[in-house]
């Protein structure tokens, strides 16, 4: 069966948005669920993006509110796909918030979305394959794999150590549903 191919920047997404006083709760922090409710948007968009259909969310791994965040703060959510399966999508997902007036950005959260694709009776329905093209997308695309307990299955049985190069050739003799053509040897050892 011939399959469509993209590239991770296809599924690329960038939100923004400033905190209003109605986002915040008791203490004057910004609201965990309203955050948790900006994430689930942008990776229903980033999956979307991605499939080319209407996705859902399967599953969430896991989110850690690593700092608080203030009324007034610029929150910026980015989004990419960073692993597929059939039908599965992992969507991760890197919360900052930027202080407008001292432009100081902190790290809130990073978190990983599992989506997956729907047709418009919601059947689940394949996804294109990952096309890899930098050295983090195959970082991105390892630590997916070996959150999902994916790695044992498709790519090698040993735990990633660090080591890229012998990774990659792991990938490549399982056949893995990915295109490692576009990598340059220095963007891999880079
Ligand atoms: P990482 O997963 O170890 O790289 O941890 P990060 O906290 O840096 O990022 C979490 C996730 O957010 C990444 O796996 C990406 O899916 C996504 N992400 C991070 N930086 C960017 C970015 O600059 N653009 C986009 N579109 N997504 C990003």
């Amino acid at each position: 069966m011939d399959h469509q191919w993209k590239t991770v920047g296809c599924s690329e997404i960038t939100l923004s948005q400033l905190m209003l006083p109605s986002h915040s709760n008791f203490s004057g922090k910004i609201h965990g669920g309203y955050l948790l409710s900006l994430m689930d948007q942008i990776a229903f968009a980033c999956g979307s993006k991605f499939s080319g259909s209407y996705c859902v969310t399967a599953s969430v791994d896991r989110v850690d509110f690593l700092n608080p965040i203030e009324v007034g703060e610029l929150v910026t959510l980015k989004a990419s796909v960073n692993y597929v399966g059939n039908s599965s999508m992992m969507v991760g997902i890197r919360v900052d918030a930027q202080n407008i007036q001292t432009g100081e950005v902190k790290h809130c959260n990073s978190s990983y979305f599992t989506m997956i694709a729907k047709n418009s009776s919601g059947a689940s329905i394949q996804v294109p394959r990952l096309r890899l093209t930098s050295r983090e997308e195959v970082m991105r695309y390892l630590k997916a794999a070996e959150r999902i307990g994916a790695r044992q299955q498709r790519i090698a049985s040993e735990p990633f150590d660090g080591d890229l190069t012998k990774a990659l050739a792991a990938m490549a003799s399982a056949h893995a549903d990915v295109d490692l053509a576009l990598l340059q040897d220095a963007a891999i050892s880079g």
